[in-house]
């Protein structure tokens, strides 16, 4: 109780200061996304980033010196899921760590026929109850460019998202019984079409990455939503509606054309 309301009282002073114009300056260079979105929901990102950059740890690996602009282009991105939602700013994760390229992940456990991660070099990876890690050089090729369709920090903060049920199932909380027997349906649905296209050796508009698991396919589906929503609403209008009923957002305006 005491905890939470020191938190709420510290929130409330930080954003009763001026967001530092310098980080406005790394918005309009960096989160594509910034640009095109309505102004209440622009002061809404800001206010989300900044608390996510005062309460988390950030850290650097590799010798990399975490700047204020790395913190600011990730923070907002991470903003972007939070943007409509319910939430705590991602209280499960305490840390975020950045390095400064690709960077090897630990073997993964999981039941995709060809595993081939362990040897894979990851752009992103979100732990379980545990920290983002995230690769700079990769957020600062995708971050800017909003209509480049991928963006690794929306795709590992949707699995925090994910994982704050304490179920690694690719469902999060919903807290609403007809969203959660609707996602129940449109996404397994979507998930066994998208493994059996890749199967028959079709072209997907989903990843390969997708088709390993349930959270993996719900992460990639966030980042299409976010980041090619014309592309996924044409492809698949019932995932569209789902995690726009879920974030609370409508993307398709951001996009126009
Ligand atoms: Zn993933």
């Amino acid at each position: 109780m005491l905890l939470s309301w020191l938190r709420a009282r510290r929130r409330r002073k930080l954003l009763a200061e001026p967001f530092p114009l310098r980080w406005e300056a790394f918005l309009a260079k960096n989160v594509g996304h910034y640009r095109r979105l309505a102004p209440a929901e622009q002061a809404k990102l800001r206010d989300v980033a900044r608390v996510l950059i005062a309460e988390k740890t950030w850290e650097g690996a590799r010798g990399l010196y975490v700047t204020e602009e790395m913190k600011v282009t990730i923070a907002a991105d991470a903003a972007l899921l939070l943007l409509g939602a319910d939430h705590d700013y991602y209280a499960r994760v305490d840390s975020v760590v950045v390095y400064p390229g690709k960077f090897r992940t630990p073997q993964r456990d999981d039941d995709w026929e060809d595993d081939e991660l362990s040897d894979f070099e990851a752009d992103g990876q979100a732990v379980y109850r545990g920290p983002v890690i995230l690769s700079w050089e990769d957020v600062i090729a995708e971050a800017p460019d909003p209509d480049g369709g991928y963006n690794v920090v929306v795709h590992e903060f949707a699995h925090q998202l994910d994982f704050l049920d304490n179920l690694v199932n690719g469902t999060p909380p919903l807290g609403d019984r007809g969203l959660e027997a609707r996602w129940r349906y449109v996404m397994t649905v979507a998930f066994e079409d998208h493994r059996r296209a890749l199967r028959r050796g079709d072209e997907t508009f989903f990843t390969d990455h997708a088709a390993e698991n349930e959270t993996e396919f719900f992460a990639d589906a966030s980042e299409a939503f976010f980041c090619r929503p014309a592309d996924l609403e044409g492809e698949n209008p019932e995932v569209y509606r789902l995690l726009a009923a879920y974030y609370r957002v409508e993307p398709l305006r951001w996009f126009p054309g």
